[in-house]
């Protein structure tokens, strides 16, 4: 065997072992299709995690990455780029913000949030508030301030004493976030809809009572929009739609359409509290990243595109109902645009795993979100064809698991 032949077993040779990816290698995409090494092809309806949102191989995007590549990648922070301020524009024009900060990543955006949060309560309040408060099945990445701040006990336990000062409340449960949020409170980040939790919208009321709660007690509210941000639930940021604005938001997933980009945007009174040295980044902004990224939210941005969003949201929901008509597998539908879960009901409990690998095997890549919920996260763009031939395999998929019925 030629040394350089590769295959999903070399995986188990060379890779630390804390994924288990699919059974086959991705080799090329093209919108919403991609390519095995065996030249077989599948429906893309996860975009990575909710990234590829404008499909693969997008020719306005190779142009950029082409012409931005053959002028500049790097300079570090010690100089400023054109791109990433054309992009900080962008960004602020389309929100609330008027500062941001880039990183690389969505935990690192987090990481920023949360620092400048304990910063800002610091030299506002004093050392003795700093308690963040999150929710049950939050997910805020895999950072260990990130990882310890988020709901899920089993990504953080393992590895040590965590952070203090961190309190978890269950999601949508207002009087627990009443009851809980006070003078000792720094910050709540909330996900407007939890996405690896199960795919859960937070009810409109809910986030009312929290940015209230917030704003009666001194803490600030941060939005974790890294999957939800960018288009994903049919607005440019879910915020919108909600009636609440955060005092900080997080963005990053769709923002480099898979090149990796995050960024913490905030107001320009507490931006200030990030003053020189206060944090930092070696990659960060950089011209390379920022060049994609401005073209991605312009494109997003579209409100045609937007709008898209919801009609393609709409049309799976229906392939969805027609589904669970057949199969009787879904307890609820639920979900924003284009992230979308179904939960199985309770015939099925803990077999979301088997149904994606099955659509794997018909040729569809597709999530979960835990064990019950299949999740489905496509690009905004995707033609009503691919949605169509997507839903034929995965109704084969189906009989494969459930038998014909
Ligand atoms: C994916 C995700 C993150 C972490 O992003 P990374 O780029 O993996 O670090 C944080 N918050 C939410 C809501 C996410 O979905």
């Amino acid at each position: 065997m030629n040394e350089q032949t590769v295959s999903r077993k070399t995986f188990d040779e060379v890779m630390v072992p804390c994924f288990s990816p699919a059974p086959f290698v991705p080799v090329r995409g093209e919108g919403s299709r991609v390519w095995d090494t065996e030249g077989r092809d599948y429906i893309d309806f996860a975009c990575g995690i909710a990234v590829t949102s404008l499909g693969h191989a997008h020719p306005e995007l190779l142009r950029v990455l082409h012409e931005q590549g053959g002028k500049l990648w790097h300079v570090g922070n010690g100089y400023t780029n054109e791109p990433v301020l054309r992009l900080a524009r962008k960004l602020e024009a389309l929100s609330f913000a008027e500062r941001a900060f880039f990183a690389n990543s969505g935990a690192e955006a987090n990481e920023a949030a949360l620092k400048l949060a304990r910063r800002v309560a610091f030299e506002r309040h004093g050392a003795e508030k700093f308690e963040i408060v999150s929710f049950t099945q939050s997910f805020h990445g895999r950072t260990f301030f990130t990882v310890s701040v988020g709901g899920q006990p089993k990504y953080s336990e393992g590895f040590g004493p965590v952070p203090a000062g961190i309190v978890h409340l269950p999601y949508n449960d207002i009087e627990a976030a009443k009851r809980a949020i006070g003078a000792q409170t720094c910050a709540v980040i909330v996900e407007p809809v939890q996405g690896e939790g199960g795919v859960i919208p937070a009810d409109p009321a809910f986030l009312r009572a929290l940015r209230a709660a917030c704003d009666a007690n001194n803490a600030l509210l941060i939005f974790d929009e890294v999957q939800t941000g960018v288009g994903r639930t049919g607005t440019f940021y879910a915020y919108e739609d909600t009636g609440v604005t955060p005092d900080i938001l997080t963005t990053a997933k769709a923002l480099g359409n898979g090149f990796p980009i995050g960024a913490m945007i905030t107001t320009e009174a507490l931006a200030a509290y990030f003053k020189v040295g206060a944090h930092g980044t070696t990659y960060g902004g950089n011209p390379l990243a920022a060049a994609i990224a401005d073209k991605v939210v312009e494109l997003i941005s579209d409100p045609a595109v937007l709008a898209g969003v919801r009609a393609r949201g709409e049309a799976i929901r229906a392939r969805l109902a027609k589904l669970n008509d057949r199969f009787d597998v879904f307890k609820d539908v639920r979900g924003k645009g284009l992230l979308i879960g179904a939960e199985l009901s309770a015939r099925f409990k803990g077999r979301a795993k088997d149904f994606n690998a099955a659509a794997a095997k018909r040729g569809v890549m597709m999530l979960i979100a835990g064990a019950d919920v299949l999740r489905f996260a496509p690009s905004l763009i995707i033609p009503e064809a691919d949605i169509s031939e997507g839903f034929k395999r995965i109704e084969q998929a189906f009989e494969d698991v459930i038998g014909a019925r």
